[in-house]
């Protein structure tokens, strides 16, 4: 639910924006590609039932500790094998100016990340091979359904528990911004139960703000590099677009999308394990954990293929908090001068071409936003008033 496509891929319009952006993109493809391969060579080779013999040996031959010992090689292994392109991707953000972070830190991040990326892999792994081991039959309908509530409360404890641990928030203090805030939400008829300031300037000079949490940890997070550089007019251009996904349920709404997906993926990842042990000979059962990567490949391939529908499900969203932007703000004019300003401070490309912009982005196009609020016209009771 961000209000702008800036961590993923943005081409430019000027040949500096442009390279960067067509960088940005290999690097999110070479990630993609080291993954795959790492799981395919793992299966191709037989490795993965070597790793399996040895979680097993170093875990005193207990299964539930075998899967986590397996699931530790598996993250550290990938994260060694990832850390070149990571690294990379720093030296990118810091040589097209946009992030003054130092490698200390950076890498402090990085032992954050693979540390809360081993806690939910672990829940996962060991509530996947639990399902398996109860119900060989439907496990891959009771993971679904366990996946269901991991994503809630995910989604509801993220604002309070993951975020901080990258980044520092605090209340927002600007009483004429919240001023603001309670007049747009008022005329929504919904309710912001809060809104803070993200301390994104110590990682990055770009702007970003975002819709997050669910139920009572639902919030609207405003970057530093934002409230710092954007007149409140153009801020509460960003909050109104914010407000949008939240009239508009887009969180919940997303989640559904996600639960459909996922159901999806569960069936697919049961039909090739079975392919796997009745056709291919690779496994004896279900229950063996070196199928792990197995149900990576396929969970990877398929979020790959859906990519561009679930993206183009998320520029319909984006379109939504945009328009309901337009007809809660006086004027479009600070909305459209907080693109220019967002393309120009996040090197974001205004004009990507169209299949980039139909693959990649997650938000419709820049110059395509600003179109879409210069051809808005207000209901005519609204043109009256103002
Ligand atoms: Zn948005």
């Amino acid at each position: 639910m961000r209000f702008a496509d800036t961590t993923s891929s943005i081409a430019g319009d000027s040949p500096e924006a442009r390279r960067y952006n067509r960088i940005r993109r290999w690097l999110e493809m070479g990630d993609f590609l080291t993954g795959l391969a790492f799981m395919a060579v793992l299966l191709l080779t037989g490795w993965t039932g070597d790793w399996r013999d040895w979680a097993y040996q170093v875990a005193f031959q207990n299964y539930q500790l075998a899967v986590l010992v397996y699931v530790f090689m598996l993250m550290a292994a990938g994260k060694l094998l990832g850390l070149g392109l990571d690294y990379y991707g720093l030296r990118l953000e810091r040589r097209y100016h946009l992030s003054a972070q130092k490698t200390r830190s950076w890498l402090w991040d990085e032992v954050k990340g693979l540390l809360v990326g081993l806690v939910f892999a672990t829940i996962i792994a060991e509530s996947l091979y639990f399902t398996i081991r109860q119900s060989p039959e439907h496990w891959w309908i009771y993971s679904w359904a366990l996946f269901l509530v991991l994503f809630v409360v995910i989604a509801q404890i993220a604002p309070l528990v993951l975020f901080p641990i990258f980044y520092k928030f605090e209340p927002l203090d600007n009483d004429e911004l919240k001023q603001r805030l309670v007049r747009l939400s008022e005329k929504a008829g919904t309710k912001v139960r809060g809104i803070y300031k993200w301390k994104l300037s110590e990682k990055s000079n770009k702007a970003n703000a975002a819709l997050t949490g669910l139920g009572a940890t639902r919030r609207i997070i405003l970057a530093d590099t934002l409230l710092d550089q954007y007149s409140a007019d153009e801020i509460e251009a960003v909050l109104a677009h914010e407000l949008g996904h939240q009239v508009h349920r887009h969180i919940l709404k997303s989640i559904v999308v996600q639960a459909a997906v996922t159901l999806m993926g569960f069936w697919a990842a049961n039909y090739v394990l079975h392919l796997a042990i009745e056709q291919w000979n690779m496994f004896d059962r279900l229950s063996d954990f070196a199928n792990l990567p197995l149900m990576v490949l396929v969970a990877t391939v398929l979020s790959f293929v859906l990519m561009p529908v679930m993206n183009a499900y998320s520029r319909f969203n984006e379109r939504q908090a945009d328009r309901y932007a337009f007809k809660s703000i006086r004027s479009v004019q600070p909305f459209i001068s907080s693109m220019n300003k967002l393309a120009a401070q996040n090197l974001a490309e205004r004009t990507p071409s169209k299949w980039v912009e139909w693959f990649f982005h997650s938000h419709p196009a820049i110059s395509r936003r600003v179109a879409a609020a210069e051809a808005y016209q207000p209901p005519l009771a609204m043109a009256a008033r103002r």
